[in-house]
C-alpha cells in the first residue's frame, strides 16, 4: 500500500509513533524514526522492523529547535531524495489546573507541541510542493476539541493543531498534499500511564465504547490517511476515541 514511499515521523521512539513506524513499516513504507530522549528505543524499533524485512532509519532531533530540525530535514533529504509523508506526532503534556500553571509549563507545551508541528511542516513545505505529492499527519487529541481541566496548555496545543492542520491544507490542496489530524481519545501508552487512577477512572465513564485506546487503532487510521484510498480527504480532523467525542 506505501510501497516506494518514505516516512518521517516525529516522537517514533515510543507510544503512537512507535506503533506508526510499524504499521506503516507493514505497509511498506520506508521509515524515519525521530527521537529526542529515548535513542535506545528508538533504534529498538528501528531493529524491530528490519528483522520483519522493512526499512527503517532512526534521527535525533528535537522538533521544538527550529535550526536543530531544519538542518536534519535537510540531509533527509539530501541521503534520501524524497520524502513523502510527515506524521507530526511528537508531544507532551505538562499538565495543571491554571492557578498553579506557570508560563514555562504553558509556553513548552506549545512549543513542542504546535510550533514543533508547525517548524517540521516548514522543513518539509518546500519539498512536498516541488515534489506535488506529500501525505501530512498531525497528531491532534481530543482535549484539543472538547478541552480537559488541568490541560489548558496541551488543550490549546492540540486545538491550535487543528486550526494549522485545516490552514495548510487549504494552501497545498492544489499541490496534490493532503493536510489531515487525527484526535486520538485515552490511548495506552506511557503518557496515560503518568495519570492517576481517579483521573483514569474519570475519563472511562466518558468513553461509549467504555476501554481505552490501543496505539494500532491510532496507527491504522494514520496509514489509511496516508494512502491513496484517502487521497479526496484534506483538512479533516478523525477522532480515534470510542466515541468520546461526536
Ligand atoms: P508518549 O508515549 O509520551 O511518547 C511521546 C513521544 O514524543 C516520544 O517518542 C518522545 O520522544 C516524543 N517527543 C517528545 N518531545 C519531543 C521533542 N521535543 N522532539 C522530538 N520528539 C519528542 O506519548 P503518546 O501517548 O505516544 O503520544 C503521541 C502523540 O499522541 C502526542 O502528540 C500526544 O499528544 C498524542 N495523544 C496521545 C493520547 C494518549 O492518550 N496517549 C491522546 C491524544 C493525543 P523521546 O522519548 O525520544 O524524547
Amino acid at each position: 500500500m506505501l510501497s516506494g514511499k518514505i516516512a518521517l515521523i516525529t516522537g517514533g521512539s515510543r507510544g503512537i509513533g512507535r506503533q506508526c513506524a510499524l504499521t506503516l513499516a507493514g505497509y511498506h513504507a520506508e521509515v524515519i524514526i525521530n527521537y529526542n530522549g529515548s535513542k535506545e528505543k528508538a533504534f529498538e524499533t528501528v531493529e524491530e522492523i528490519k528483522k520483519l524485512g522493512g526499512k527503517a532509519h532512526a534521527v535525533k532531533f528535537s522538533v521544538s529547535d527550529f535550526e536543530e530540525g531544519k538542518t536534519a530535514v535537510s540531509q533527509l533529504i539530501e541521503e534520501f531524495g524524497h520524502i513523502d509523508i510527515l506524521i507530526n506526532n511528537a508531544g507532551i503534556t505538562k499538565d495543571n489546573l491554571i492557578l498553579k500553571m506557570n508560563d514555562l509549563d504553558f509556553n513548552e507545551v506549545l512549543q513542542v507541541n504546535l510550533s514543533g508541528s508547525f517548524y517540521m511542516i516548514k522543513h518539509l513545505y518546500k519539498q512536498f510542493m516541488k515534489q506535488k505529492y506529500g501525505r501530512i499527519i498531525n497528531v491532534s487529541s481530543v482535549s484539543g476539541i472538547m478541552g480537559n481541566a488541568g490541560q489548558a496548555n496541551y488543550s490549546a496545543s492540540k486545538s491550535g493543531v487543528i486550526g494549522l492542520t485545516k490552514s495548510v491544507a487549504r494552501e497545498l490542496a492544489t499541490r496534490n498534499v493532503t493536510v489531515n489530524a487525527v484526535a486520538p481519545g485515552y490511548i495506552d501508552t506511557d503518557m496515560t500511564h503518568a495519570m492517576t487512577d481517579t483521573a483514569k477512572e474519570a475519563v472511562l465513564t466518558q468513553i461509549p465504547m467504555k476501554r481505552v485506546g490501543n496505539c494500532v487503532d491510532v496507527a491504522e487510521t494514520i496509514a489509511f490517511l496516508c494512502s491513496d484510498k484517502a487521497s479526496y480527504i484534506t483538512g479533516q480532523v478523525i477522532s480515534v476515541d470510542g466515541g468520546m467525542h461526536m
